[in-house]
């Protein structure tokens, strides 16, 4: 579903990114590792475009975007808008529209973008709003909810597009353990439906009891690709093994 070749970027003069390649099967729970500034997030945004990768190629479900450097031009930009469409992100913050029901952040983007029907997305919208445990609260507006709660309903609301791929980047990073667990294991049970996602992530324990591979990055570069219960328990790389003394 999705396939990262020789992705780089370069920021000032700082080459952030240094060829990454990667590709992640439907169904697939891929979680990125790595110590802070590596260029996890810088990755993550770039299979969506939301960064322009300097060079190298991208391709999720049927649309492929290839980089050589040159001008990032308005074809380019269409492009990118069709891939888009194939991924949901979900980032540390949760990003909800603050004057917006929990339904009506679930409801919006598929009306607006994808021009269903209220009536249908209002339907859409409270299965996944049960699917992630919220029915019950679906017209209350995000300051009211607990930070775990409002993660769920990002989650929902990314959902709803019907996205191939979900992309997360540090999703419990701004949460307490116990609301941390809540979003877990929605991610888990997403895992069950065959999902395909990618997630960025400090928490080593999820990393490896969820994922089916992990990748370990450092310095712009991916180390090692692994099953978790390998990369864990007998990383490659000395500087797998390095990080991963440092964190566990
Ligand atoms: P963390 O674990 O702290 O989130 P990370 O692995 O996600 O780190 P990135 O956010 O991808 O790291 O950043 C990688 C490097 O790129 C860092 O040195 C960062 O300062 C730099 N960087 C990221 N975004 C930009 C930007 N928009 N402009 C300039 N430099 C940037
Ligand atoms: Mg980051």
């Amino acid at each position: 579903v999705v396939r990262a070749e020789q992705v780089r970027k370069t920021f000032d003069g700082h080459e952030v990114l240094r060829g990454i390649s990667l590709s992640v099967t439907r169904g697939e729970l891929v979680s990125i590792i790595g110590p802070s500034g590596c260029g996890k997030s810088t990755f993550l945004r770039c299979l969506n475009f939301l960064e322009i990768p300097d060079g190298g190629a991208v391709a999720i479900a049927d649309v492929a975007i290839t980089r050589a450097g040159g001008r990032w031009t308005r074809a380019d930009e269409d492009a990118a808008h069709r891939l888009r469409a194939h991924v949901g992100m979900v980032f540390q913050s949760f990003n909800l529209f603050p004057h917006r029901t929990v339904l009506d952040n679930v409801m919006l983007a598929p009306m607006r973008v994808k021009r269903l029907p209220a009536e249908t997305a209002r339907a859409e919208a409270l299965a996944l709003l049960d699917k992630v445990g919220l029915s019950a609260i679906a017209a209350r507006y995000p300051d009211t909810l607990s930070g775990g709660q409002q993660q769920r309903a990002a989650i929902a609301r990314a959902l709803a597009m019907r996205p191939d791929v979900m992309l997360y980047d540090e999703p419990t990073s701004a949460l307490d353990p116990e609301l941390a667990e809540e979003v877990l294991s929605v991610m888990r049970a997403l895992d069950e439906d065959g999902m395909t996602q990618i997630v960025v992530t400090h928490d080593m324990r999820f990393a490896r009891a969820a994922s089916d591979r992990v990748v370990f990055m450092e310095g712009g570069e991916i180390v090692e690709i692994d099953d978790p219960d390998i990369l864990y328990v007998s990383p490659q790389d000395v500087r797998t093994r390095r990080f991963l003394r440092s964190v566990l």
